[in-house]
């Protein structure tokens, strides 16, 4: 006998929607979460009076209409909800050659600035930029459910078959292709890199045009809002709504095998011995993670062929720092990406993210002072095979170096430091659990858009994968969009 219906390992946000939805239901489920808290990368920790988000700030799904707002759909389901800050700016660029400017949340806004820059293009970006919302309203209109499920996928194909069609056209193509088709000029083709580079961390020649279409357009339909109280809201509000409905959580709960049985999954076991019985088995770990350290097997041959098309994205260096408030000035954007030169787009610490949430909610520091998230892309292998001292030098040297150049666009910056916490891709492996600290897979080439992106069901029976590692990918509104979809994928498997 099966002590649950339903087993899921991790509590990041592909999980947790997984378990919210499959409890909404009615089905019995557990989620075993390694860390202390929910949330993994949308997770959160406490220092000296700041509460900082530990990895995702700038947050898509919060919107109050269409069907993409999948963030306020899974809190819903679960009768629990999240008071939300609209963000005017989604990205203040600061990149080469004083390309500087907004994206702002009306959309006539942003491309007015765009114009201003590129006046030769203005009919491609409004082509370019107009054809990423035809994806957008196809996925807008449907019930976004498992694509596995033959039955939803007639269903919604009768209620909508032209944005279906739309799709299916799309569904293959990589920004790239419709960018240049619309556009010539090299420094703009480059910043349409840079907008796809900032979410998928691959240039817009490998970037799928359905999560692009979602990106570019939903920041001006349902905009990017904060959760008051930060990121880590988030999970917290899904455990509570977990529980209100019946399902359970256990923290410090570290799987370390998935049981199988010929080729089915039959239960978890636990760091500490306990072995819990399921019928069904959730991941919510990377596909790296799940399918070489906790399945005793070898790796299934579709695994094999899907690390042939995709690899390990680099993780990042993040820089947490409390500032003080004067530093800043009274214009300041939330979210801003800096780059000195094209050539280090994708170069280990080349482009810069920061995020500055107390502008939106200022409850996350004490009063007179701001957080501040710097962090950009770094490889594990920059930091290995080095001594614990030279180890503690080379953080301090990095830091140093991003400071410096944050000083460009914040002078003072380095003068009102209050706190700094530095997190490198070791950091990363440590409490995300996620293998080389990795932001999820990227194409190791050009591949067809989203198509060799694997949905939930896996080739061993009974378990399934959720979160980054399954289609659409990185970022907490794809990953509750797989969340949804393997709940529905699994709800219909057990007969609900
Ligand atoms: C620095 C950074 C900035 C980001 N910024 C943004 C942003 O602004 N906007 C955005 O939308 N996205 C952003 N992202 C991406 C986004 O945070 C992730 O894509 C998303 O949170 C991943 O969710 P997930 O459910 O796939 O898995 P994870 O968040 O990785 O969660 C997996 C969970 O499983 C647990 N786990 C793993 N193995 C085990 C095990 N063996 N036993 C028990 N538990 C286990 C982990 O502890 C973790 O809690 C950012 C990510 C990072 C790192």
């Amino acid at each position: 006998m099966s002590q649950y219906d339903v087993i899921v390992i991790g509590s990041g946000i592909g999980g947790l929607v997984t378990a919210t939805q499959l409890a909404a239901k009615g089905i019995k489920v557990l989620v075993l979460e390694r860390y202390l808290i929910p949330g993994g990368s949308a997770g959160y920790f406490e220092r000296e009076g700041y509460r900082f988000d530990v990895g995702a700030s700038m947050i898509f799904g919060f919107g109050t209409q269409g069907t993409t707002n999948l963030l306020t759909r899974a809190l819903d389901a679960v009768d629990v909800s999240i008071e939300t800050i609209p963000d005017s700016v989604q990205i203040h660029y600061h990149l080469p050659d004083n390309l500087d400017l907004k994206v702002h949340r009306e959309y006539d806004k942003f491309l007015d600035e765009l114009y201003v820059r590129f006046p030769n293009e203005e009919k491609g970006i409004k082509q370019f930029y107009d054809e990423c919302w035809k994806v957008f309203n196809c996925l807008n209109t449907m019930e976004l459910l498992s694509l596995e499920e033959v039955r939803y996928l007639t269903r919604v194909f009768f209620q909508h078959p032209l944005a279906c069609l739309g799709l299916v056209k799309y569904l293959p193509l990589n920004v790239g292709d419709i960018a240049r088709k619309h556009i010539k000029n090299p420094e703009l083709l480059k910043f349409i890199d840079m907008e796809c580079y900032c979410w998928s961390v691959v240039p817009a020649e490998k970037t799928p045009m359905i999560n692009a279409g979602m990106v570019f357009s939903d920041r001006h339909y349902g905009g990017i809002n904060y959760p008051k109280g930060g990121v880590g809201q988030i999970a917290l509000k899904l455990v509570e709504g977990l529980e209100k409905h019946g399902g359970q959580i256990q923290y410090q709960a570290r799987v370390t095998e998935i049981v199988t049985k010929g080729n089915c999954a039959i239960a978890v076991k636990l760091a500490d011995g306990t072995e819990y019985q399921a019928q069904r088995i959730v991941s919510n770990a990377t596909r790296w993670d799940t399918f070489e350290k906790l399945i005793p097997q070898p790796k299934p041959k579709k695994e094999e062929k899907w690390q042939h098309n995709y690899k390990q994205s680099p993780s990042f260096l993040s820089l947490h720092l409390g500032v003080e408030a004067k530093v800043l000035p009274p214009t300041t954007e939330c979210h801003h990406i800096m780059l000195e030169n094209w050539a280090n787009l994708e170069t280990e610490q080349g482009t810069i993210f920061v995020s500055i949430p107390t502008l939106l909610d200022p409850s996350l520091a004490p009063e007179g002072y701001h957080i501040v998230h710097a962090f950009t892309p770094s490889y594990i292998d920059h930091w290995k095979g080095i001594s614990e001292q030279q180890y503690e030098y080379k953080k301090e040297e990095a830091a140093g170096r991003i400071i410096e150049r944050l000083e460009t666009i914040f002078p003072g910056i380095d003068a009102g430091l209050d706190y700094m916490e530095i997190g490198t891709p070791r950091t990363h492996r440590r409490f995300l659990g996620r293998d080389n600290g990795t932001y999820g897979p990227i194409p190791r080439r050009k591949l067809m858009g989203l198509l060799s992106m694997p949905f939930n069901r896996t080739s061993i029976k009974n378990l399934y994968c959720v979160g980054d590692s399954t289609f659409p990918g990185q970022g907490l509104n794809a990953v509750a969009f797989s969340g949804f979809s393997c709940a529905h994928r699994i709800a219909t498997d057990l007969g609900y």
